[in-house]
């Protein structure tokens, strides 16, 4: 029997030909296997039926740990058999279906670490040692098919030794494209911070010792650079916090081990297996009583971000220090990617850092470190790049077209939705201006390019004024693509829905900020969804508040505060009392008083996050935001210390959660009642508000399911008392489990609204 096998998948960069070729040879079948040009593998067997029938069931069962087969299609062949072995046949470049892609970068591999610390190894203490089982792939990748010479390690030919295993169909590093040793593969080396050679011998272990010691070092990773430092000094912090302008932002932590990590922060099992897993997430951690880092690492949180090694190199670094972790955190200026390229880097953080620690290998695209956190049992994911893009998210069902999102503004990623997958991009960023601008293009060209992938409509947010918006107007003019703008709140919404492949469902929504249909600011939003492409309906919301100072109201919550009370307290004495958090102090208090006199003029908003911000600004857990989600952050860290004494009923009226009453409530009492009391208190009554709400709009819908959704989802106080209250109830609770609830996700609810949903 002769037959041509096509799979699809994630089957190039996992070790597949290796072992397509192995699989062929243990069932005595002759033909070839080859990489295509579209991500996916051929395969032409001739041999036996039987043969060929355990063939395939090997393919099935025993594939490599990364490989993820999407379809197999197999036709027999007639004619007389040809060959006389089984080869791996150079890859061809044809472009013939769609839907595969490459895998994401990979965490080294047990096996790989062993021989890093093996004396006896030709490997032995090489950084980025790797084979078909982990090492970076995405970010080396710059065409199809998988080849090393389509890589960035095409700069890197093998030695003798390398190829030999390279060659070998009984080595690990059959055919590996990252395969590389001392002899041939990228070298590190240390430089000033003008990027002057310092010639050393162990140049990694070096910085290990330069950053215990407190120096700051940029440290180039496969997707991109880190800025790292101490944990424990407070020097090198505070320096890091004025140079790159973060006076506040939690600094994401590389600790060594796992006792380690224990020393500082508290590890449940499931955190354990997200921190160990070969995505390698940053996972947030709740800091452990004993926490003996430095408070400048997380200031004001009661959790810290933490990932475990993934490279040779990080491995390294602590091998010659006692340090419990280094802060590794992206090196990107404000607002822009995170750095890539090496002289990119001397020029951004020459004045940053006192050395770098350079590899000679190219970044071919930046990817930032995924973050994460655990509800529970539950894992929650705040943002999703290094270890995860481009794997898909596979659907219940397939999409009627090829659609892409573009997402919205803040925290940006984008999205490709093809048949039943959904690839996501790595993390964008804001994007404000035009190097984000740049990277959003670049990252979704790629994504259309690697899955080979026929676009029909491009859909964006109904925002019209944001650059994505902008971008979806220009590619639908430019490839002659609808263009579907999505409602923020419905596009969170409708992701969920399409996560767990349901109908119809009332969906929780609350964040900060999303154009509204009626142009207002929304944010804490009930909304009635079904797959009607009609869209949405809005049953519920927060109560409305003004935003006295728009934008402004945003960074400083005192305004926010002031704002929801004005008219039902002594505002103005409060307000002059707390001048100092306003950076023109009584002028400006003037300023927003005579504004709240002309309260019906202002811009209103239901938007849970500014409810969350000014009662941490009332209870002085933070007066200025300066990164995104900071005063809800601290407020719920300042909550897990207390419990709800004040167990107010929530006030609903109309459709409508009333804020006012609980401010007020605080307001009144933050004197007399523990600051974390008044802080649980708030959480409990806006969960409880909103589950009521919810449930008494699916009981009026007859919908047995309720989700929520919106980056106030992170919050673990919030959800799981919405959770509670749900479940109690006998309806369904859903939350994201494969796509953050926050912006990061908004791309992906966009393209499902303009393909699965389309009419
Ligand atoms: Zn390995
Ligand atoms: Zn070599």
């Amino acid at each position: 029997m002769r037959a041509k096998i096509r799979v699809t998948g994630i089957v190039q960069g996992v070790g597949f030909r290796p072992f397509i070729y192995r699989t062929a040879v243990k069932n005595h079948l002759n033909g070839y296997v080859r990489n295509r040009g579209d991500a996916g593998v051929e395969i032409v067997l001739e041999g036996e039926k039987s043969d060929i029938k355990n063939f395939k069931k090997d393919l099935r069962d025993k594939k490599p740990p990364l490989a993820h087969i999407y379809e197999t299609i197999t036709e027999t062949l007639g004619g007389e058999n040809r060959y006389k072995a089984f080869t791996i046949y150079k890859s061809s470049k044809e472009l013939e279906l769609s839907g595969s892609v490459i895998p994401p970068d990979v965490a080294i591999c047990d096996d790989c670490l062993k021989e890093l610390r093996n004396p006896e190894d030709p490997r032995f203490e090489y950084f980025f040692i790797t084979c078909t089982d982990c090492g970076p792939r995405y970010t080396i990748i710059e065409g199809l098919p998988y080849d090393r010479e389509n890589t960035t390690m095409r700069d890197f030919p093998m030695c003798s030794f390398c190829k030999r295993e390279y060659s070998d169909p009984l080595n690990r590093r059959f055919h590996a494209q990252t395969v590389a040793c001392p002899e041939c593969g990228p070298e590190a080396y240390l430089t000033t911070s003008t990027g002057e050679l310092i010639d050393h011998k162990d140049p990694i272990r070096e910085t290990g010792k330069l950053l215990s010691e407190g120096y700051v070092v940029a440290v180039k990773g496969y997707g991109g650079f880190h800025v790292a430092s101490s944990t424990i000094l407070d020097k090198p912090l505070i320096r890091l916090r004025e140079v790159k302008h973060r006076r506040q932002k939690p600094f994401a932590i590389m600790a060594p081990t796992l006792e380690a990590i224990r020393t500082f922060a508290e590890v449940a099992p499931r955190e354990r297996k997200l921190l160990t897993s070969y995505t390698r997430p940053i996972v947030l951690l709740k800091k452990s009583r004993d926490h003996h880092l430095s408070d400048l690492v997380a200031p004001g949180l009661h959790n810290i971000g933490v990932m475990l090694p993934y490279t040779g190199l990080h491995y390294m670094l602590f091998d010659e220090v006692d340090d419990p972790a280094f802060v590794m955190t992206s090196a990107n200026p404000p607002n822009q990617p995170i750095i890539k390229d090496d002289e990119e880097a001397l020029k951004g953080l020459g004045e940053i850092v006192d050395y770098f620690l350079f590899h000679n290998r190219q970044i071919a695209h930046r990817s930032d470190d995924s973050v994460a956190r655990v509800h529970g049992q539950r894992q929650v994911l705040i943002r999703r790049s290094r270890g995860y893009a481009p794997t898909p998210v596979i659907l219940k069902e397939k999409s009627r077209r090829c659609t892409v999102g573009l997402g919205g503004e803040l925290n940006n990623t984008s999205c490709v939705l093809l048949d039943d997958k959904a690839f996501i991009s790595q993390h964008i960023g804001d994007v404000e201006n035009i190097e984000t601008r740049q990277f959003l293009e670049e990252a979704t060209k790629r994504l259309i390019r690697l899955t080979n992938s026929k676009v029909e409509a491009v859909a964006c947010d109904l925002h019209p004024k944001f650059a994505t918006t902008l971008i979806a107007r220009e590619l639908a003019e430019e490839k002659g693509w609808q263009m579907v703008p999505v409602q923020h709140h419905y596009a969170h919404v409708a992701g969920l829905m399409a996560e767990h492949g349901v109908d119809e469902i009332i969906g929780i929504c609350c964040d900060g900020y999303g154009y509204g249909v009626d142009g207002e600011a929304w944010g804490g939003e009930i909304l009635f969804c079904t797959r009607e492409s009609t869209g949405f309906g809005r049953l519920a919301h927060l109560q409305k508040q003004p935003l006295v100072g728009g934008d402004l109201a945003t960074r400083y919550p005192l305004r926010v505060a002031a704002g929801i009370l004005h008219g039902k307290a002594n505002v103005e004495d409060w307000l002059l009392e707390n001048k100092l958090q306003f950076p023109h102090g009584e002028k400006e208090i003037e300023v927003v008083l005579h504004q709240l006199r002309k309260v019906g003029s202002l811009i209103k908003t239901t938007s849970c996050g500014r409810v969350l911000d000014a009662v941490a600004a009332l209870l002085g857990a933070c007066y200025e935001r300066t990164y995104e989600g900071e005063p809800a952050m601290k407020l719920e860290s300042l909550a897990t210390k207390g419990r709800d004494s004040l167990n107010l009923q929530p006030k609903i009226q109309g459709g409508t959660l009333e804020t006012t009453g609980l401010v007020l409530e605080i307001f009144e009492r933050k004197d007399q009642i523990p600051k974390a009391d008044l802080a649980r208190s708030a959480h409990v009554y806006l969960a409880e508000g909103l589950a009521s709400l919810a449930l008494e709009k699916a009981y009026e819908k007859g919908v047995r399911n309720i989700g929520f959704t919106g980056g106030v989802a992170f919050n673990g106080i919030i959800a799981s008392r919405i959770r509670e209250i749900v479940e109690s109830s006998g309806l369904k609770f859903l939350v994201h489990e494969t796509v953050p609830p926050g912006d990061g996700g908004t791309s992906f609810g966009q393209a499902v609204v303009a393909g699965l949903y389309a009419s």
